[in-house]
C-alpha cells in the first residue's frame, strides 16, 4: 500500500508537462502565451502536472491557467523589480540558510518544484540550477543553530522541499533535530495544491515524528480545493500537523471578495488556517500578476465585514530590498488624545475608548 503510494507521486512528477511541446494536442495557446515564446528566455522554466494542468479550463485569463502558463508580461521588467525582491541573498549565513528576523532562519532545503508558479519570488534563484542539496549544506546549518539559541524556529522550503523523497527529508529533519531538539520546523509546500499525491500516510508519519511541526502552504484559489487535495490536507490534519495558507494576491486570479471569501470559508472547512494573504512581491517578470496594493486593502476592508475573524488572514507586504515582512491594515485608529483613542468603524461611526479605564 505505502509502495505504491510512493511510487504514484513519483511517477506523477515524472510525467509533469515542462515544454509546449509536452501539452495535449488541442490544447492552444493564447496570444500573449504565444508571444511569451516567440521571445521565448530560459528565464524561468516551466513544469505543471497533470492533475493541476487538468482543473484549467481553455480561457487564457484562467485563474489557474495564470499560475502555470508564461505570458508576455514576464518580458517586462520594471525599474522596481529586482531578481531578489526580499533581500534574502544578504541574510544568507551559510549556503541555504537565511536568518533574517531574531528568532526563526529559512534553509532553502530544495531547487526544484513540482509546479513553478509564474508568480514566485524566487524565480530567479530557481532558474539559477544550484547545485543540488549536499550533506555538508546540511550540516553546516546545523551548527548555525547549534551556536545560535535565539533561534527557536525553522522554516524549511527551497524550492519546494517535498521534491525529496522520505529517506532525505528524514535525514534533514533529524540532523536538525539533533543540533537542537527544543527547535520548531515549518514545512513550506505547495504539494498538496500541486500534486496531492505527494502527501501519503508514510509522509505524515515522518513528519509526526519532528512536532513540533507546522504545515504551510498556498492555496490561492478555491477551484484548487479537489476532492484529493482536501484527502491530502486531512491526513497532515488527523496527524496532528496544523495547516496553514500563505496564499498571494494575483491579477485575474483571486482579485475578487467572492473569490476570496470563498477561499478562505472552505480552507476552514478543511481545517486550514487562513494565515497570510501576500501582497505580491517585486520579482522581476511579475507584473502582469500583480494587483495595486491600494485594492488589496479595499479587499480586505470588505472581507472583514463578509467573513469571520477565524476566515480571515492577515495581509503583508514582505518589504522589497530586505525590510521583512509588514501587516497591510487600513487604521481604524483616527486620532489618540490625552484621554482616549477614536476610532471610525466600517461603517464609519466614531466610537472612543478611554485610555484609562
Ligand atoms: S512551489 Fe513555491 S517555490 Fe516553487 S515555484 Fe511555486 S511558489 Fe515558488
Amino acid at each position: 500500500m505505502r509502495e505504491s503510494e510512493t511510487g504514484e507521486w513519483k511517477k506523477q512528477l515524472s510525467e509533469c508537462y515542462r515544454s509546449v511541446a509536452d501539452f495535449p494536442v488541442d490544447f492552444e495557446l493564447s496570444l500573449t502565451e504565444e508571444d511569451y515564446f516567440k521571445k521565448e528566455s530560459d528565464r524561468f522554466r516551466i513544469s505543471v502536472p497533470k492533475n493541476y494542468f487538468g482543473l484549467a479550463f481553455s480561457d487564457a485569463d484562467d485563474p489557474i491557467r495564470r499560475q502555470f502558463m508564461p505570458q508576455a508580461g514576464e518580458h517586462i521588467t520594471l525599474s522596481c523589480e529586482t531578481d531578489d525582491p526580499l533581500g534574502e541573498n544578504s541574510y544568507k549565513v551559510t549556503e541555504r540558510l537565511i536568518h533574517r528576523y531574531p528568532d526563526r532562519v529559512l534553509f532553502l532545503a530544495s531547487d526544484t518544484c513540482a509546479m513553478y508558479c509564474r508568480h514566485c519570488f524566487r524565480r530567479d534563484y530557481l532558474s539559477t540550477d544550484p547545485p543540488p542539496l549536499t550533506r555538508k549544506e546540511i550540516h553546516r546549518a546545523a551548527e548555525y543553530l547549534r551556536s545560535h539559541l535565539e533561534v527557536k524556529e525553522i522554516i524549511i522550503s527551497g524550492g519546494d522541499p517535498l521534491i525529496m523523497d522520505n529517506s532525505k527529508l528524514d535525514e534533514l529533519l533529524s540532523i536538525f533535530k539533533e543540533s537542537r531538539p527544543d527547535i520548531v520546523f515549518r514545512m513550506a509546500s505547495r504539494m498538496p495544491v500541486v500534486l496531492p499525491s505527494r502527501i501519503t500516510d508514510s509522509l505524515t508519519d515522518l513528519l509526526s515524528k519532528y512536532k513540533p511541526l507546522f504545515f504551510i502552504t498556498q492555496y490561492n484559489h478555491p477551484r484548487e480545493l479537489t476532492d484529493k487535495s482536501r484527502q491530502a490536507v486531512s491526513l497532515l490534519v488527523n496527524k496532528g500537523i496544523p495547516v496553514f495558507n500563505q496564499a498571494v494576491l494575483l491579477k485575474s486570479v483571486n482579485d475578487s471578495v467572492d473569490v476570496l471569501a470563498e477561499l478562505f470559508q472552505e480552507l476552514l472547512r478543511c481545517s486550514v488556517k487562513p494565515y497570510y494573504l501576500f501582497q505580491g512581491d517585486l520579482a522581476a517578470g511579475t507584473s502582469h500578476l500583480r494587483v495595486p496594493i491600494t485594492k488589496g486593502l479595499e479587499l480586505m476592508k470588505e472581507l472583514r465585514s463578509r467573513i469571520s475573524g477565524l476566515a480571515l488572514p492577515i495581509f503583508a507586504v514582505d518589504l522589497p530590498g530586505g525590510g521583512g515582512k509588514v501587516p497591510l491594515t487600513e487604521s481604524y485608529i483616527q486620532e489618540i488624545t490625552e484621554t482616549a483613542v477614536v476610532f471610525k468603524d466600517r461603517n464609519e461611526r466614531i466610537y472612543s475608548y478611554p485610555v484609562e479605564s
